[in-house]
């Protein structure tokens, strides 16, 4: 049930199969440190990667200072070059000013690379007590458009307008993606969710363009659900969902949501896939700037969104590896961090991770 959140079948088209030697040739990929608790918990992975004998030549970069005029942003070009080039890559949290400031550094790098879908898996973990020991559920959310379009503006004084774009082309992608991803790990029914009773135009073609991919998919289930009425069906019973697929807004709220019913935001990891095959992973959460340099951190979002980038290289024996050794650790309850109601440092629970490898 565990690794049917995150195991493809072998040979899946989702996945990029790449023609090197795992134990000779280290794979190259990008890190982007991040903000807040972000270079804390990139440690820990770099520290259980070595000790797992995942030989990964990172190539580090950290989010600037200064506007790099040819990206208009924080982000450099060598960064994102970086991820083209590689195709690889794990981010850490960047943090984006509240109401005012610069573009979130998350939307640059999402509209840049056309990361067009983010897959959030959440299940239950064994032995972590929560409500729930039945969740096993794939928020996709669509990561180009909705509200996110960075379209925002005053009208007039006291009036400010924000456009939604949906597309059908993003929608389509998005669809195709979530549906492919079902058939490929096993999954049985794909729910898309909307608000298309109130947002008639923008829901009403995400929900078409869904339907239209259902279509081609005869052997998943398909159902809609409107988003207020999700939430509460995903408090009151989890197991009723399996693949959900959404507008980039609702998949942010949701994916949150789903983080809580298992232990919260420390736990829930995430890959941003994009065209030509690019597979950028990162938890869900953000820069946790109350608990930065505390090394009061947990880093298992991080490291299992780590271990999604290696099964997306086909290393499942690697992230088998990794990915047990992190739910022993939290089984066991010995080592926690404060997030998870036990006293470890960082540094300590990744250390028992290690030990359990
Ligand atoms: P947050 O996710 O950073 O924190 C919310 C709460 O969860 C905090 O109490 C925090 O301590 C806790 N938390 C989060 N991750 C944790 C972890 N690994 N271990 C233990 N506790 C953890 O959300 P926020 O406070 O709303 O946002 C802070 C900053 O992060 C903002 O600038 C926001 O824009 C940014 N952000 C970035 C991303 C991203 O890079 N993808 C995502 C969300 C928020």
């Amino acid at each position: 049930q565990i690794l049917s959140a995150t195991s493809p079948k072998p040979n899946s088209a989702l996945t990029v199969a790449r023609a090197y030697s795992v134990d000779t040739t280290p794979i190259r990929a990008t890190l982007f440190p991040g903000d807040g608790i972000g270079p804390e918990i990139a440690e820990s992975v770099k520290k259980v990667f070595t000790e797992a004998d995942v030989h990964i030549d990172w190539d580090e970069h950290y989010v600037g200072t200064e506007i790099d005029p040819r990206t208009q942003s924080f982000l450099t070009w060598e960064s994102l070059e970086s991820v083209r080039q590689n195709k690889i890559g794990l981010k850490g949290p960047m943090a984006t000013p509240i109401g005012k400031g610069h573009r979130s550094l998350n939307l640059t790098l999402r509209k840049e690379l056309n990361l067009y879908a983010n897959v959030r898996p959440c299940y239950s973990l064994p032995g972590y007590k929560t409500r729930y020991d039945n969740v096993d559920l794939v928020t996709i959310r669509e990561n180009t458009e909705g509200e996110y379009s960075g379209l925002e503006h005053q009208v007039v004084r006291g009036v400010v307008e924000s456009l939604k774009i949906i597309t059908r082309q993003a929608s389509l992608r998005v669809a195709e993606y979530a549906f492919h991803y079902a058939k490929a790990h096993g999954r049985e029914r794909v729910s898309a969710i909307h608000k298309a009773n109130i947002m008639q135009k923008t829901d009403g073609l995400f929900l078409k363009c869904c339907r239209e991919v259902a279509e081609k998919y005869p052997e998943i289930k398909y159902e809609e659900v409107v988003i207020d009425n999700c939430c509460m069906m995903l408090v009151k019973n989890p197991a009723l969902f399996d693949v959900l697929v959404m507008p980039n807004l609702y998949g942010d709220i949701i994916s949150d949501l789903c983080a809580g019913l298992i232990g919260g935001l420390g736990l829930t990891p995430s890959c941003n896939i994009g065209e030509g095959g690019i597979a950028l992973a990162e938890a869900v959460h953000g820069s946790a700037p109350d608990i930065a340099g505390k090394n009061m951190a947990n880093p298992t979002a991080l490291l299992l969104s780590a271990v999604t980038m290696l099964r997306h290289l086909e290393l499942h024996d690697k992230a088998d590896r990794i990915q047990d050794a992190i739910l022993k650790t939290i089984a066991e309850g010995k080592y926690r961090t404060a997030d998870l109601g036990g006293s470890s440092t960082t540094t300590d629970f990744t250390k028992a991770i290690c030990d359990h490898l």
